[in-house]
Order: C-alpha cells, then sequence, then structure tokens
C-alpha cells in the first residue's frame, strides 16, 4: 500500500483539484490511501469562526459565509452535473457546525476549537471523494475519526498507538480510500487535532499502521530545499536526505515537513517522497534510512520572532546549577520555547519564541532574583553542515549578536 497526501495548496482551488487527479493518473492510485488537508488557507479561516464564536464579536454569521462561499465556488467550478449530492453533504457539514455551535455548553477554548476547525478537512475531502467517483476514480471516503484514537489533548492530541493499529489494521486494502489529515477522536468521540499542519503526521501514522511501502508529500516546490527560497536566492533541491537529518532540521525550525512525521516512518524504514505536483518528472527528495546528504552543501534554517534573553545573578555570584534550573523552571511554565542557549560564568544567554504571549510575566518573575537584559524581534539562523562560505553569508544579513557552534552546526542570533 502507499500513501499519498495532499495539503491545502494543492487543492485550493477546483483546478488544482483537477490537477489531483493528473497526480493520481500519473502515478497510478491501486492500493493507495490519499490523506487531504482542508482546501487553500480554509484552516485560517475557520480558525476565524472559532474566535468570532468566542469571544462573541459580531462576524460570526460573515465568517461561516465565507468559508461556505469558498466551497461552493470550487463545487460549481468542478462539477458539471450531480451537483446536488455535494451541496446535499455541503450542507449536511454546515448544519453539524452550526447545531454544535448552537447546543455547544463548553468553555475550553480547545476543546471548541477542535470541535469547528475538523470541518475544514471533511469539507475538503467530502468534496474531492465525490468528485473523483463521478470522473470514474472509485474511491472510499473514511472517517479518520473511526481510526486514529488520541487522548483528550485538543489541539495538541498525542496518538493512542495501540487502539489505532488496531482499528486500522481492520481496513480491507487493495482500495483506493480518501481521508482527513489532522484530525483524531479521543474515547468520548469528540474530534481532536494533531497540532496545526499535522497532515503529514497523518500520512506517516497510516503508513506506519499500515506497514506502506512508501509516504508520498506531494509540494508546491520541488522537494525539500537546503533553504527556503523567500529569504535565500538560489536555493537548492536535496535529492536524498536520512531520517536523522530531516528531524534534526525540522528540530531547527525547517517548515517543510512537519516533525512528528518522520519516527514513525524511520521506525519501520518506510521512505518518504516529497515531490512536486506541478512537474510530475521530477523526482523529488527521497527520505530513508541512512542516506547521505546528496548534494552535500549547508542547510539553512530560519526563525524569526525571537527574544534574545541575558540573565545575570544581582550579585557578582555564579550562574550555576542552581539558578540555572530555576531559570529553566519559570521558562518551562510560562510555555517559552527554548532555541538556542550559551552560558559563561557571571552571565547565561538563551534564544526564546514567545507563542503563548507570556514573556512578560516571565520578566517580571526573573527580575525578581536576577538582572535580566533582551532584545526583541531577532533572527536565529541555523547552518548545518556550515562552511566559512555559509556563514559569511548569513553574517552579511545583519548584526551578529551571538554565535554558537557545535560539530559543524552553526546558529546565529542576528538583529
Ligand atoms: N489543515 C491543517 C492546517 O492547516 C492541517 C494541515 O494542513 O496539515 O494546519
Ligand atoms: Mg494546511
Amino acid at each position: 500500500m502507499k500513501v499519498f497526501k495532499f495539503g491545502g495548496a494543492s487543492v485550493k482551488d477546483a483546478e488544482s483539484v483537477k490537477n489531483v487527479v493528473r497526480v493520481l493518473k500519473h502515478e497510478g492510485f491501486e492500493d493507495t490511501l490519499i490523506v487531504i488537508s482542508a482546501m487553500g488557507k480554509m484552516t485560517n479561516a475557520i480558525e476565524k469562526i472559532v474566535d468570532a464564536y468566542y469571544y462573541k464579536t459580531n462576524n460570526l454569521a460573515a465568517q461561516i459565509e465565507f468559508v461556505r462561499n469558498f466551497h461552493i465556488e470550487i463545487i460549481d467550478n468542478l462539477f458539471e452535473n450531480k451537483k446536488n449530492v455535494i451541496l446535499f453533504d455541503l450542507e449536511q457539514l454546515f448544519g453539524q457546525l452550526s447545531g454544535f455551535l448552537a447546543t455547544n455548553k463548553s468553555t475550553d477554548y480547545n476543546f471548541i476549537y477542535d470541535q469547528v476547525v475538523g470541518f475544514g478537512e471533511l469539507l475538503s475531502t467530502k468534496i474531492i471523494s465525490i468528485y473523483l467517483n463521478e470522473i470514474g476514480i472509485n474511491n472510499s471516503w473514511i472517517d479518520v475519526r473511526d481510526y486514529i484514537k488520541t487522548d483528550i489533548n485538543y489541539r495538541n492530541a498525542t496518538v493512542n498507538w495501540e487502539e489505532t493499529t488496531i482499528n486500522i489494521n481492520a481496513l480491507n486494502t487493495n482500495n483506493l480510500f480518501l481521508t482527513q489529515g489532522f484530525l483524531g477522536s479521543n474515547s468520548k468521540n469528540k474530534t481532536t487535532t494533531l497540532g496545526r499542519e499535522g497532515s503529514d503526521y497523518t500520512a506517516a501514522i497510516f503508513a506506519y499502521c499500515l506497514n506502506a511501502e512508501s509516504v508520498t508529500i506531494w509540494k508546491d516546490v520541488a522537494g525539500v530545499l537546503n533553504a527556503d527560497p523567500r529569504y535565500f536566492e538560489d536555493a537548492k533541491l536535496l535529492e536524498q536526505i536520512s531520517y536523522s537529518e530531516a528531524i534534526e532540521m525540522a528540530f531547527f525550525g525547517a517548515s517543510v515537513i512537519h516533525p512528528k512525521t518522520i519516527k514513525p516512518l524511520e521506525n519501520k524504514n518506510i521512505p518518504l517522497y516529497v515531490r512536486s505536483f506541478y512537474n510530475l518528472d521530477l523526482k523529488g527528495t527521497t527520505v530513508g534510512k541512512n542516506l547521505n546528504l546528496l548534494p552535500e552543501i549547508p542547510c539553512y534554517i530560519l526563525k524569526k520572532e525571537q527574544i534574545l534573553v541575558s540573565i545575570s545573578a544581582l550579585d557578582f555570584s555564579f550562574m550555576v546549577e542552581h539558578n540555572l534550573s530555576d531559570i529553566f523552571k519559570t521558562l518551562h511554565d510560562n510555555k517559552l520555547k527554548v532555541n538556542l542557549i550559551q552560558n559563561s560564568a557571571l552571565s547565561f544567554s538563551v534564544c526564546i519564541e514567545d507563542k503563548f504571549n507570556n514573556f512578560e510575566t516571565f520578566l517580571s518573575k526573573i527580575k525578581l532574583k536576577y538582572n535580566i537584559s533582551f532584545v526583541n524581534n531577532v533572527l536565529l539562523y541555523t547552518i548545518r553542515h556550515a562552511t566559512q562560505n555559509a556563514i559569511d553569508l548569513v553574517e552579511e544579513k545583519g548584526v551578529v549578536l551571538l554565535k554558537q557552534t557545535t560539530k559543524g552546526t552553526v546558529q546565529l542570533v542576528m538583529q
């Protein structure tokens, strides 16, 4: 069995959906399971529905209309006849959404988020499944929530592998299946999500449980590149990389593959192909066991919106174990993500990310016991397989505030 994953960009309008058909016809689709994300930027749009509902702003109806119209337009451009079948399914899903919003009693934002945001994937897979059936590509639509079981940690659920494996093994293979990325359900049968951009991970979960021969992620770029082309001219395709290289790159912040995706594939030695859905002649990138980086070139990863913090003791005592553990606990308590650490006798520097807007709270706590200074909005560059040329290239981009080298990996905090 093969697993294909199509992300939002690959199904962003009717033309793109027709292109998915072209990919399937070119590659073959026997014995395949297809994982699909919400169309285009619909997850962001549905997040706005969640916020409008939760914070009781006056644009709830308008946000829902926006999402509905987006899908209706795609349906209009896609279907020649039998539009009533898909429109019926669409209205049913919007009925379920309104029903939930009207009857919900929970005040848990994360719970509400998962119940609502999942409609993006339900809508996209319904539309595409019915379309494929109509043009003669027979497929079975399956509800991923009957297969992927998770804990109750809404918005970042952990997979229950035991139950999930049993469920997925019950699938009759030799078929073309189509299902939703990103979603799961818990023991109360409530929808959960695996974290933003989690559809890659869904593909890996199915591949693992099915002992699939491969996973292919179809992208609007040629494959995994050695740098983000938005920030680096002359980004090059990596033809092959090892699982560990992919994990390291994701760890340092490369956004091309969802970080949780690689481990399940590595455990069963299932190759991952990252390929262009535009140019099917390109081989793309192969991620596999012990594959040497090819070509062997420096890889650049940029993380934006970092805060560089420097902390020292109020007296002239050293920064040693007990102060460090105190600082780390405060960082952890405030959900601040640490991306780089540098320590000297008198001061401790750390580059952090403040996703949950807790930096002020952190600051007020730390100030009571330490001297602290910080620089906001700095950039963190990581260069893997660094060469002097590569370091020069990054250093030219601004002022270096901090630099750290470990085994061929150079990190630079820049302003
Ligand atoms: N639709 C979800 C998101 O945009 C999941 C995904 O695309 O992987 O985060
Ligand atoms: Mg997406």
